[in-house]
């Protein structure tokens, strides 16, 4: 089996979001279990950047594409090996791999991913003379056209297709505004080198527009979610986004699989976190602790340790419920907890929440921004992390939670679901509860697990059976990587 995982993100080398780390993780743990195993993403700068420091960087062919002259660069990273496109007219811009720094997507969006599909395409059909993939593996709407120019090209390797948000459905006009405008009427089809008759509701058609994500649905021989329970929920009209009837007759057909994200231990686990001043593990949860005394201290809350601390690392969005934040904070204000907010995004909830720092400043702290160190140790010193997700295909940072001993409190939907166990009576005495579970979005539920949070930490004892139950339980890459090699095999 050669694999090609087609993406736009990799951590280290560039992350908006949970799309990064798995990409960073999944790959690697593929190729440990003996699976040849590469990755084609564009050359935004910090990946160039990047790779050009660390490894040599050889050219495996320059071509003339519908996006203008390009140049595929080969190159190993990080023991993974990687097709890099280098096309700077497209790629070359510092930031976001998809938007402009006023939150604008880019408006040659629709060539810059097709451009890599097709290249993910290319790279089945022996553009790299020495390598050919058997299995392209397109991750989200970005590489969503790969198993479209599969199809139409009729080459023979198969193709999975992996939804790690359906919320984000990459849909673009199937005619500009630009070339209605003008005279000639171009296609987008025609532009980027498809038929034209895959503008059909049974193809790549989504309400009048062309969408790259329901082009991977469509066209791949596999599609996969990131937990059992998203795999389920998507079927349904609540969270399918529209394409609750495609995907309801692939998994009828056997063809949706759901399968857990995992975590790279490597670079989560309290133990050997280097961003951490004070390590831990289980059996020493006292140093967690000091973290959060740290943490206190250099953010200008009131430095007590036995005041829970709360946490939120996370995109500032709707999906993510955090807008149901702003209705508990008098609640947690007068249980004297503590909250710390670290994200970015919705720029209404940006500045609700500075402003809630700034009338609470013992309480409440807020960062706005990306800050991976800081990711790390807030993780470690907080004691419950907050996701009331409205949808969650996976999640990862209630994993990371879990292993650095913060309860996550979240709501019963797709991955958190599948992961978090409730503080129910049964599962604290069973040892199985982990985290803190509510069903619907509103604010009267996620009350009444505040105040179920906060009677579990008067009661130290059971607190600590409860981070013990989360720090244990294993998410590792190496148990998920077999999942996808069975999905392999059998296509
Ligand atoms: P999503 O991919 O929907 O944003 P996930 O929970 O799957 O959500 O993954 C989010 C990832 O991004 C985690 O690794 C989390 O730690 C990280 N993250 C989110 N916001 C920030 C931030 N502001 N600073 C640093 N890391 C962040």
């Amino acid at each position: 089996m050669r694999i090609l995982h087609v993406c736009s993100e990799f951590y280290p080398l560039l992350k908006t979001g949970g799309l990064a780390d798995v990409l960073g993780a999944l790959p690697l743990a593929l190729k440990k279990k003996g699976v040849d195993s590469r990755i084609l993403i564009p050359g935004f700068p910090s990946v160039l950047n990047a790779i050009k420091e660390k490894s040599a960087l050889h050219e495996v062919k320059q071509i003339d594409t519908f996006a203008g002259n390009i140049t595929i660069f080969y190159a190993v990273f990080q023991k993974l090996p990687f097709y890099i496109i280098d096309a700077p007219h497209l790629y070359a811009r510092e930031g976001s791999p998809y938007h402009d720094e006023y939150q604008n997507d880019y408006r040659d969006n629709a060539i810059r991913f097709a451009l890599l599909s097709f290249i993910g395409a290319e790279l089945a059909n022996n553009l790299d003379p020495y390598w050919s993939a058997s299995i392209v593996h397109a991750h989200d709407w970005h590489s969503g056209l790969t198993p479209a120019y599969l199809a139409q090209n009729g080459y023979p390797a198969k193709s999975v297709f992996t939804i790690h948000n359906l919320a984000f459905s990459g849909c673009f006009p199937y005619i500009s505004d630009d070339e209605l405008s003008g005279y000639q009427h171009i296609s987008l089809l025609d532009k980027i080198g498809l038929d034209n008759r895959m503008f059909s509701i049974d193809g790549l058609e989504f309400h009048g527009k062309v969408s790259f994500l329901k082009a991977g649905l469509y066209y791949s021989s596999h599609v996969t979610t990131v937990s059992p329970t998203y795999a389920q929920e998507i079927t349904l009209p609540d969270f399918g986004c529209g394409f609750d009837g495609l995907l309801a007759s692939k998994k009828q057909s056997g063809k949706l699989t759901g399968i857990l994200n995992g975590v790279d231990y490597s670079l989560w686990s309290p133990k050997k976190d280097p961003n951490l001043k004070h390590s831990y593990d289980a059996r020493q949860l006292n140093n967690k602790s000091l973290n959060k005394l740290d943490l206190q201290e250099n953010y200008h809350l009131t430095k007590d340790s036995t005041i829970p601390l709360f946490s939120v690392v996370s995109r500032l969005s709707h999906q993510k419920g955090l807008d149901l934040l702003i209705d508990v904070i008098p609640f947690l204000i007068e249980k004297n907890a503590q909250l710390f907010i670290l994200g970015s995004g919705d720029k209404v909830l940006e500045e609700k929440f500075l402003s809630l720092a700034k009338e609470y400043p013992n309480h409440i702290a807020v960062k706005i921004g990306y800050d991976e160190e800081l990711a790390h140790n807030l993780t470690a010193a907080s004691d419950i992390m907050l996701i009331p997700s409205r949808f969650e295909p996976c999640g990862l940072t209630q994993l990371y939670a879990m292993k650095y001993g913060t309860l996550p409190l979240v709501r019963n939907t797709g991955g958190l679901a599948d992961t978090v166990v409730d503080i129910t009576q049964t599962n604290i005495t069973e040892k199985l509860a982990t985290g803190i579970v509510f069903n619907q979005a509103n604010t009267t539920e996620l009350i009444v697990a505040l105040e179920k949070t906060f009677s579990l930490w008067q009661n130290k004892t059971a607190w600590k059976q409860v981070q013990k139950n989360a720090m244990k339980r294993d998410f590792s890459w190496s148990l998920i990587a077999d999942a996808y090699i069975a999905i392999y095999q059998s296509l």
